[in-house]
């Protein structure tokens, strides 16, 4: 289930998600989540330049934190996996209409990339998920994960999405025994919606040092 507010954080400071990352290092989290939540929002005026209300921030921020709490904790099991996947959202393609020249594969089923604009970031992912060797699904929607897992009988899965999908989809994966590593987006919507492709090119590579 999506979020039900919009939010854009592409104009705060990439240092907030490396500051996320150490919050979740911390041992007493779990206790004090929602005193690093508020913080987070003070320090990088995140009411202000986002427009969200307070207990919309501090969910966003709660979710962020969650999804490095279970990053790291997977990481290791993702470290050692063998056959991966990457599950991108098809709303983070540069085009929603018939400018992207994606197919569409029903039996999977997911977008085929044909990689028509260097600047679209599903391309870019696409391009770095291949290089690294993972099976790449560009997804219609996350009612399908389960089919593609059962299938692909994959050992680990790193996804994109928003973080309210990522904590549904981390239960199920962890009920399946897949190690899960999440991007979350940093632009919701549906359309146009955006990730950090660095972030996920690190993830990809599986380079323990995320921020
Ligand atoms: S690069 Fe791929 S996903 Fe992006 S608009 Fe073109 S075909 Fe669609």
């Amino acid at each position: 289930m999506p979020y039900l507010f919009k939010f854009d954080l592409t104009k705060i400071s990439r240092s907030l998600f490396v500051e996320v990352a150490r919050v979740a290092h911390r041992s007493d989290i779990h206790r004090r989540m929602s005193e690093a939540a508020r913080r987070l929002i003070s320090r990088f005026r995140i009411q202000e330049l986002t427009g969200l209300n307070f207990s919309d921030a501090i969910q966003l921020m709660e979710d962020f934190i969650q999804i490095q709490i279970e990053n790291l904790m997977n990481r290791e099991l993702f470290l050692k996996a063998s056959r991966k996947a990457l599950l991108l959202p098809h709303c983070s393609r540069k085009y929603m209409d018939g400018r992207c020249k994606a197919t569409f594969d029903p039996s999977v089923p997911s977008y085929i990339c044909s990689h028509c604009s260097s600047d679209c970031l599903m391309n870019q992912a696409v391009t770095i998920g291949e290089r690294e060797g993972y099976d790449v699904y560009i997804l219609p929607g996350g009612s399908c994960i389960r089919e593609i897992l059962r299938r692909g009988r994959y050992e680990a899965v790193v996804g994109v999405a928003c973080g309210m999908e990522i904590k549904l989809a981390s239960k199920a994966l962890s009920k399946a025994g897949i190690a899960g590593q999440a991007v979350p987006l940093i632009k919701n919507g549906c359309a146009n919606t955006k990730f950090n492709i660095e972030t996920l090119t690190k993830v990809l590579h599986g380079d323990p040092k995320i921020g």
